[in-house]
């Protein structure tokens, strides 16, 4: 007989990890299942970080994306406190309520361990970006590390093991919206259960699925901004200045030449480029370690620009996995990496060159032409953009800078939903990136609190 549980989360990211630890926390009497399709914190390891391959193997589960803590595992663990960015909770919360719930889940993460400094707002760097028309946010932030964050999330995990079920390696195929059943699949094979309740919290990894889910249940989706562009990577001193007062630079700039905002952010001081595999397609990220022995020369950050498509077309993330997955088709199954002023130049970079460059990259990449992936159009952006960053941060466009591709963001659909409840569905809720509420982590985690504390409310 199928098993009966008050709640499933499906994702074990930090949205359905709060989730679950909020949940026991309020009502330790609940039965709660979590299901996550990658592996448990232990065994998520990518073979390119292992150095056992030099490009992707596209395994079966991504360790990078997949697992236990999610997309965030092996983050720069960047925390966001404040609701300028990362995430459009204030689209259904007010900003206090939002505020209130990252700093609740911060105070969590920092019980389990992270750090408690934070990086202040500064007027000043900001004044020098409005100079030249570059438009810097401002918002405290935390920096955990790759190493820190991992070892909190381990904590977190941790405390949860004998109150929650923890299904690891175990993917859900399909929720029956009426009748709440769960229908899963792991190493013991087809297997369904039911539960009361119901969250979907299956980050960017699971955003396909969900999305296809929902238009099997006619719910209504929306979202139809794309952002596409290329990882930097430069020798770290040219933004040392910025890293050192705000940590993250996080900046937007509107292009000259077509008037379409492009974005730097998700910066990595001293960091490393990785690939990551989304639904089969490598695309590059970046992340740096707190620990100074594994600190490289180089910094990276993402440089995108923003495009939202107007009627007719409706498929963004399908336009993104096409551009990306060009870079991995003249790749031979990787991604590019080019200096820039070989992109300038109208010339690949080959390997000859790329060993002339003085940035010795992070990453095995393939050195190629990003002209022959990338649109006219977010190229042109992101050659401008960097220009303009150059005046703040001199050296940003530098012959030798490097531009990996393809980075994208996509937003996943967001269903029509009222606090998070799902339109039509009573019962299931949606939460995080993979709903496209969110795109961080502490709006992710302030999110599967708020939904874990509606479900517990008496
Ligand atoms: C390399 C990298 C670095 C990042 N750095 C930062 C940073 O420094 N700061 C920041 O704020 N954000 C960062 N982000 C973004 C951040 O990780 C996400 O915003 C956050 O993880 C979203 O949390 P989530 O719980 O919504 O989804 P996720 O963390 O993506 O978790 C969703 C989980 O659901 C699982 N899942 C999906 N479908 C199914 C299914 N059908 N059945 C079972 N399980 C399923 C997935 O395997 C995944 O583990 C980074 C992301 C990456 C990839």
């Amino acid at each position: 007989m199928s098993k009966q549980y008050d709640v499933a989360i499906i994702g074990g990211g930090i949205s359905g990890l709060m989730a679950a630890y909020r949940l026991v926390e309020r009502n330790p009497a609940l039965s709660v299942v979590l299901f996550e399709k990658g592996h448990p914190l232990d065994r998520r390891v990518c073979p390119i970080v292992a150095k056992k391959v030099s490009t992707c193997i596209k395994c079966k589960s991504c360790a990078i994306m997949e697992g236990l803590a999610g997309a965030g595992a092996f983050s720069d663990g960047k925390y966001v406190i404040s609701t300028e960015y990362g995430g459009w909770l204030t689209e259904f919360l007010p900003d206090e309520t939002v505020i209130d719930y990252i700093e609740q889940a911060d105070s969590i993460l920092v019980s389990f361990g992270a750090t408690t400094e934070r990086f202040m707002p500064n007027n000043e760097l900001k004044k020098r970006c409005l100079e030249f028309d570059l438009h810097m946010s401002q918002a405290q932030l935390k920096h955990l590390g790759t190493d820190s964050n991992f070892d909190t999330m381990v904590h977190l995990v941790d405390s949860l093991r004998d109150k929650v079920s923890l299904l690891t390696d175990t993917c859900v195929t399909n929720v029956k919206k009426d009748a709440h059943i769960i229908e899963f699949s792991n190493r013991d094979g087809d297997q369904t259960c039911t539960a009361d309740k119901i969250i979907f919290a299956v980050g960017r990894a699971g955003s396909l699925f969900f999305s296809d889910w929902c238009e099997k249940n006619q719910i209504p989706l929306s979202n139809n901004q794309v952002d596409i562009g290329v990882r930097v990577e430069l020798p770290s001193m040219v933004w040392e200045d910025f890293a050192k007062k705000i940590y993250e630079p996080k900046i937007h700039y509107r292009s000259k030449q077509y008037g379409d905002i492009i974005r730097m952010f998700c910066f990595n001081d001293r960091g490393l480029v990785v690939t990551e595999n989304t639904n089969g397609v490598l695309t590059v990220n970046g992340h740096s370690y707190r620990d100074e022995s594994r600190k490289t020369q180089n910094s990276n950050f993402a440089l995108l620009s923003t495009t939202n498509f107007t009627q007719p077309f409706r498929e963004p993330i399908e336009y993104a996995r096409h551009v990306a997955s060009l870079a991995n088709l003249i790749s031979g199954g990787s991604v590019l990496v080019q200096r820039l002023g070989d992109l300038e130049n109208g010339r690949r970079t080959d390997e000859k060159r790329l060993r002339q460059g003085s940035v010795r990259p992070t990453l095995s990449a393939i050195p190629g032409d990003l002209s022959l992936c990338i649109p006219k159009r977010q190229l042109d952006n992101i050659v401008e953009t960097l220009h303009a960053l150059d005046q703040i941060a001199p050296g940003t466009a530098n012959y030798d800078t490097l531009l990996y591709g393809i980075e994208c963001k996509y937003y996943s659909a967001r269903p029509k939903a009222a606090e998070f409840e799902i339109d039509g569905c009573n019962g299931i809720y949606a939460i995080g990136d993979g709903a496209g509420f969110t795109r961080s982590l502490s709006q992710a985690a302030a999110n599967g609190l708020y939904v874990a504390d509606l479900l517990t409310r008496p």
